[in-house]
């Protein structure tokens, strides 16, 4: 299905640029009303694009001052998406093209393009932020190199590349690295440098910063420390070295998104790169550490080859991601980060693949790119790396990379240029593999068993459910690792990788003398649903025998979300067999705590609801709401006799330090003291509350007694050591939503709204509240529609000023279809009042018609 809107993009459209651009030179002469930015671009005709062209540079909201061409003064009117120049105008061969325009920084709330934060100048320009600061060819296939000026009063000055020059009120930069202009940033402000510096593998001598206001830089060492370690695995393990003579980047607190890998001139979000013990938490540290070795390692899976157009979107992102991903898994626990990370692709992306927002790892249309900023085009894009690395194994994957690194370094690619990469190593023809990147969805696989006289056939089934614009699929060619154990826990077959490429085939294991128990989809080895009639006492095995971590997880996990359903659809007891098997894991010295820790945390509410709806049923919050309390507190009875003794067991002495171990020990402790709260009240929590010595511990703690219904004292005493602290108060403004009874959500969102530190302009602190909303399952889908129309008056209100967060944000209503027809409809009616916003953006709008199915 087309979209119908006359703005939509297609692929199939793609053409190169009319022009080559050799160099650009950039002169910003800073100013909050009225900054002048002038621009020489160095133009020659392009040979793929034969005749004379036309130029057409892209530019929004921008005041033209003059243009000249070769020098001489150009009479050219922009229209309201930029400048066309006519080919009769322009000489034959290579010309200079200057224009100069004005700007007011201080006036971007949308905090695309250039604009101001806390009195300092910044930039973000992915992916279409450059039209909004100058005329120029916004698309991420012009690369060319940079020369930047900057004139301004403030004694921090910077952009890209390295510093070639400085004096009174100006400094310039040059980027020896051709670059899109989505990469291009600019830095201004007073700003102190946490510095450090880091020699490469061949020597080469690198000065980091890390750029803070004055007073954060308290925050800084592990953001530092993380970057180093970055670094030094992007080279052991990939090979690739850092290729400037400096690296900086900079904390802004308004931001949209977590960083941005702006080649040598990373942008952060304060909360993605500030960390201290007392003020960030042990998921705020691992975070840091993730987000700061993703822009980081963006240098060459993204900066150094960059991405043709903005559909390829993926190649950059879903590489990176596996990259972080598999950075952060030889930091710290390979099991447990596997676990964390198809948590969140379930959380995320399976919810977006099957709702109305579905589209391929690779869309072929897009009204607003930056709607495709998505769960599918990362976390999806990864998984379907972490396949391709499966199926060719870890030696040509490796061959690949360095072929992909050589063939396309400082050019702009496609997929298939990094299909074609593997295809070249392996000789394998991956056409239907490529389905994964076109074809949007979550394939169910359908797992059939039987065992006769010795033989065992495995029946692999897939089925690719119909996406929107999608009716009809292919079989893809899904990579199932399975491994076979016996009856006494023995694994009879370690794990095989089946490759299904078919609708349907079966697998024959002969030579069993016991009909074996199937681990299947082992490491999660591809982003399905499994469907599988399996016993309980089954998975009760799994959980105890299984030689994979990742499906000894499932397993419990499944066995839990199969007896809260019979708990929310049946009115059923929850199932001594779970809560006994729960009990084992809970304190079997084996396991690593933070493995623990996970498996004994509940499924969420948004997940039982979306495993209800995949069953057939028509999920109820309010149920799902209390059966996961009751299913708590039976585990919370269960495992009473030992709870105090693994809490205290899993206190952590000494001074706060963030590694994987001790924030494991710490995450189990608050697991085991949230199940005391439910039978002494609150007590131990309240206990632990005071004696904390880090934010782990004391906001866990005040989580906990807030779950409970108490910790209103604490929430005062939180906000009187914090008020000054925005990245803190963010966290304190989300909590009260999040463990806010369901009835009470409405108001507590209203109040906080009215609490004078709420600030609409600042994404953090407009997700810190309306993220939580959301979040809240039972609270956002009261009976009433009262959270509807909360989110639906508020993403109208920040749609004015800041489009893209409002965009984002309004994913909150994409799971309508779910459920009943009251809520359905109070869904739906929320987003046509939005749809029917006067001077709505084009980004909800998008939103807003693809969730009702109209684009
Ligand atoms: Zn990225």
């Amino acid at each position: 299905m087309p979209a119908s809107d006359p703005r939509t993009i297609y692929l199939a459209d793609y053409q190169p640029f009319s022009h080559l651009l050799e160099q650009v030179e950039l002169r910003f002469r800073l100013d909050p009303q009225a900054t002048r930015v002038t621009t020489r671009l160095h133009l020659a005709p392009n040979p793929e694009r034969p005749g004379k062209q036309d130029v057409r540079l892209d530019g929004e909201d921008l005041k033209l001052i003059s243009c000249s061409v070769n020098g001489e003064i150009l009479k050219v009117v922009p229209d309201a998406t930029g400048l066309t120049i006519a080919a009769a105008r322009l000489p034959s061969g290579a010309f200079v093209l200057e224009t100069e325009v004005e700007i007011a920084p201080a006036e971007n709330t949308a905090l695309e393009g250039l604009y101001m934060s806390n009195g300092m100048y910044c930039t973000q320009c992915e992916a279409e932020g450059f039209r909004k600061i100058t005329f120029y060819p916004d698309r991420p296939d012009v690369m060319t190199r940079f020369k930047v000026r900057i004139e301004g009063d403030l004694p921090v000055l910077l952009s890209n590349g390295n510093p070639v020059g400085q004096g009174e009120a100006w400094a310039e930069w040059e980027d020896p690295w051709p670059k899109p202009s989505y990469l291009f940033a600019l830095v201004a402000g007073d700003l102190r440098a946490f510095p450090d510096r880091f020699t490469t593998m061949s020597g080469r001598e690198v000065d980091l910063n890390i750029w803070v206001r004055p007073g954060d830089e308290g925050r800084c060492a592990w953001g530092m420390q993380s970057l180093k370690a970055a670094m030094r695995w992007d080279e052991e393990v990939y090979g690739r070295e850092y290729d400037l003579d400096i690296f900086n980047i900079v904390a802004v607190d308004d931001f949209n998104m977590g960083a941005m890998e702006n080649k040598g001139l990373n942008i952060f979000n304060s909360k993605a790169v500030l960390a201290s013990a007392d003020t960030a938490t042990d998921d705020d540290f691992a975070r840091v550490e993730a987000i700061i070795a993703h822009e980081y390692f963006h240098n060459w899976t993204g900066n150094r080859i960059t991405c043709r157009d903005w559909f390829q979107l993926c190649l950059k992102e879903g590489l990176t991601v596996y990259r972080d991903q598999q950075f952060s898994s030889d930091l710290r626990s390979a099991p447990v980060k596997r676990i964390q990370d198809v948590l969140a692709l379930r959380a995320r992306q399976f919810r977006e693949d099957g709702g109305p927002l579905a589209h391929p790892v690779r869309p072929d249309h897009y009204i607003e790119i930056n709607n495709f900023y998505t769960a599918t085009v990362y976390e999806k894009g990864a998984e379907v790396i972490g396949m391709l690395r499966r199926l060719v194994g870890d030696a040509d994957y490796a061959r690949a990379l360095d072929l992909y690194f050589e063939r396309h370094d400082g050019h702009a690619a496609t997929i298939e240029d990094w299909l074609k990469v593997f295809e070249d190593v392996t000789g394998r023809d991956l056409a239907q593999f490529k389905l994964w990147y076109t074809q949007a969805g979550t394939p169910r696989l359908k797992v059939i068993e039987d065992w006769d006289k010795g033989r065992y056939t495995l029946t692999l089934e897939q089925e690719n459910p119909p996406t929107p614009g999608q009716p009809e699929k292919d079989a893809k060619l899904i990579p199932v690792a399975v491994g076979l154990l016996s009856p006494n826990g023995d694994e009879v077959l370690p794990t095989q990788v089946l490759e299904l490429s078919e609708a349907k085939h079966s697998y024959v294991f002969d030579g069993l003398g016991a009909r074996p128990i199937a681990s299947i989809l082992r490491d999660f080895s591809a982003p399905v649903i499994v469907e599988r009639e399996v016993s309980v006492a089954e998975r009760a095995f799994l959980l105890a025998h299984d030689k994979d971590a990742f499906n000894r997880f499932e397993a419990g996990r499944s066995l839990c979300k199969d007896v809260l359903a019979r708990m929310i659809v049946d009115g059923a007891e929850p199932l001594p067999e779970l809560l006994e098997a729960m009990e084992a894991l809970a304190f079997d010295e084996s396991l690593e705590p933070a493995f623990r820790a996970l498996a004994l945390r509940l499924p969420g509410e948004d997940d039982m609801a979306a495993t209800l709806f995949a069953a057939g049923h028509v999920p109820d919050p309010a149920a799902i709401h209390a059966a996961r309390d009751a299913l708590h507190l039976a585990l919370a009875q269960k495992l009473r006799p030992r709870l105090s003794v693994l809490e205290s067991a899993m206190h952590v002495p000494g001074a706060y330090a963030p590694d994987a171990d001790s924030a494991g020990k710490r995450a189990l402790r608050l697991v085991a003291l949230g199940l005391l709260a439910r039978l002494d009240g609150g007590a131990a929590a309240r206990a632990a509350f005071f004696d904390a010595h880090n934010m782990t511990e004391s906001f866990g703690a005040m989580q906990i007694l807030l779950e409970i219904g108490q910790g209103a004292t604490k929430l005062e005493r939180f906000e009187e050591q914090w008020r000054d602290d925005r990245l803190v108060m963010d966290k304190w403004f989300a909590v009260q939503v999040t463990s806010a009874k369901p009835e009470e959500v409405a108001g507590v969102v209203r109040r906080l709204t009215e609490h004078p530190a709420f600030d609409l302009k600042n994404p953090n602190r407009f997700r810190a509240v309306f993220g939580a909303l959301t979040a809240n399952h039972a609270g956002f889908h009261e009976a009433d529609g009262a959270g509807y129309d909360l989110l639906a008056d508020w993403l109208i209100k920040l749609d004015r000023l800041n489009p893209q967060t409002a965009a984002r944000m309004s994913t909150g209503f994409e799971s309508w279809p779910r459920y009943d027809i009251d809520r359905q409809e109070m869904m739906r009616a929320a987003l046509e009042r939005i749809l029917a916003t006067e001077g709505l953006s084009r980004d909800l709008g998008e939103m807003a018609a693809r969730m009702l199915a109209r684009a």
